[in-house]
């Protein structure tokens, strides 16, 4: 997820950033309106957060220019006023959000959110489980060591997200049975040594770090070591 900060004042404007950036977005600012269509126009942005009073150009004519050539991207508009009337005109100059300064970062956040959810952007957020070098993508439903992709079954799949969920910690054989095959009776444990098996072959043969491993007596731990 990118996301355009357009905002001259720089506190301001980190502080946006920083915050975004430990969520997980990817962060570029502009401190004018200029530059900031600018780098509208030249990189690809899921979301623009735009102040409104801007050395150059008032931020309600960016977000107007904005609007006519980037309709789909959302823009969240800043203002350091709470008048009706700014917020009517933000809204006619096509804003998606107007959030009146001060505000708190969760608040702005929860509407990046919800604004990135409604253009349908938030779903390409991609879902991945990372041990060491070993990656599970639970949307594509791939498995990848290193660049090497690994085809798995779904009862495979199923198993390694297991693991994957409780790295580091040692899963008994009853609790797989319960968590990967929905067993809650005693359905013979050997199935379980079975896929483990499958699933070591696949993921761990060839490579030179091991990543599970038996605990004679407990189960089996999914680790680095
Ligand atoms: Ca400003």
């Amino acid at each position: 997820m990118k996301i355009l900060i357009i905002e001259d004042e720089q506190k301001v404007a980190s502080f946006i950033k920083e915050g975004l950036e430990e969520n997980g977005y990817e962060v570029k600012v502009a401190g004018t309106g200029i530059s900031g269509e600018k780098m509208a126009g030249s990189h690809t942005f899921d979301l623009i957060v735009l102040d409104i009073i801007l050395p150059d150009i008032s931020g309600f004519e960016v977000c107007r220019r904005l609007k006519r050539d980037l309709p789909d991207t959302p823009v969240l508009i800043l203002s350091a006023r709470a008048g009706t009337t700014d917020k009517l005109t933000g809204f006619d100059a096509g804003a998606d959000d107007y959030l009146v300064k001060p505000f708190e970062f969760a608040e702005l956040l929860a509407r990046i959110k919800v604004l990135l959810r409604k253009s349908g952007k938030a779903e390409s957020t991609p879902q991945i489980l990372t041990v060491a070098d070993l990656e599970l993508d639970l949307d594509r439903k791939i498995a990848r060591r290193g660049n090497i992709e690994i085809e798995l079954t779904a009862r495979e799949f199923n198993l390694l997200e297991y693991f994957m969920r409780n790295p580091g910690k040692v899963l008994s054989r009853n609790d797989i049975a319960e968590h990967v095959w929905d067993a809650s009776f005693d359905f013979g444990t050997n199935v379980v040594d079975v896929y483990v098996n499958f699933l070591r072959k696949k993921i761990d043969r060839g490579f030179d770090r091991k990543l599970i491993h038996t605990k004679t007596g407990f189960g089996y731990v999914l680790e680095d070591k």
